[in-house]
């Protein structure tokens, strides 16, 4: 089905059919975009200018969740991108946005007004993920807006490396952040994602500052994460962020590792077990000591 978005005639875009299953950090996802009806077109920079208007944007799934991805049912979109490279990535297929589908946000605003009376219900709303969906501000923004606009609760999941992307502006129309820690220490926090731990702890504090709430989310991964220093660095910094109201620790699985195969990408953790149920509690442990409520 050929579909045009009125206001960027020519641009490539697809109108969502049916629920996606998709995938976060730590979920994997397993129906891709089935489902998505698209329509692609040659003229490349009428699409640029609806993607920098944030008419359009990348997406790599989406779902309806519930007590998953923020309070409540959710719908979850998964944008395509990212800029970070974790080793334990469970869906490495959205770390390029070329993977991705051009999906308009009116149509995304549309499947979020149809689901509004099940999201005000249950306290839930509409949780932005990734991927890194700071790799496409533009496009978040016009959904947080719409969002925004029809009183839902909204949520952004990201690694906070990107947080200068997201505007003072943006903020006031974020409820709640998902903030992926993915260590403490800078050194293993490079060996886990290629890049700098830095601009995560300042967006976190600017959040703070701001008296955004924040859920933090932290991958268990034995042999990598796992360090007692490491897990006391992240839990001494997420005790200082006084808009935290929950900790996640996320115990490390292998789901994803066909992505990986599939993707002919050199998978590291191939020998890497799940943590056992004593080191889970041990790294709980570490955060409820410091007066944190911990899942
Ligand atoms: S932040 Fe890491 S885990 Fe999340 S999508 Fe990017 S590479 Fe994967």
């Amino acid at each position: 089905m050929t579909i045009t978005d009125e206001r960027q005639p020519g641009a490539p875009v697809v109108s969502l059919g049916m629920p996606l299953v998709g995938g976060s950090h730590e979920r994997t996802q397993g129906h891709g975009t089935s489902g998505l009806a698209t329509a692609e077109s040659d003229d490349r920079s009428a699409r640029l200018a609806a993607v920098r208007a944030g008419d359009v944007g990348s997406v790599h799934s989406w779902e309806l969740v519930t007590a998953v991805d923020g309070p409540g049912t959710r719908m979850t979109v998964f944008l395509s991108g990212c800029p970070l490279r974790c080793l334990y990535c469970h869906n490495p297929d959205t770390m390029e946005m070329r993977r991705g589908t051009d999906v308009p946000a009116d149509e995304l605003l549309g499947r979020i007004a149809r689901y509004r009376g099940v999201m005000k219900a249950t306290g839930g709303g509409l949780t932005i993920s990734g991927g890194e969906p700071l790799m496409q501000p533009a496009f978040v923004k016009r959904l947080l807006r719409g969002a925004r606009a029809m009183d839902i609760h909204t949520a952004i999941d990201t690694s906070g490396y990107l947080g200068s992307h997201l505007s003072d502006e943006m903020l006031d129309d974020v409820d709640l952040v998902l903030l992926d820690v993915k260590s403490g220490d800078p050194e293993t926090y490079r060996r886990v994602t290629g890049r700098d731990l830095q601009p995560t702890l300042d967006f976190g504090r600017r959040l703070a500052a701001r008296g955004t709430e924040i859920w933090v989310r932290f991958v268990l991964v034995p042999g990598l994460t796992d360090d007692v220093d490491n897990v006391e660095a992240v839990a001494s910094y997420v005790a200082s962020l006084a808009s935290v109201s929950r900790v996640e620790v996320l115990p490390f699985h292998q789901m994803g590792r066909d992505k990986w195969t599939e993707l002919a990408m050199t998978y590291e953790l191939e020998d890497t077990q799940p943590p056992t149920p004593e080191l889970v509690e041990r790294v709980r442990d570490q955060f409820r000591s410091r007066g944190l409520r911990v899942y």
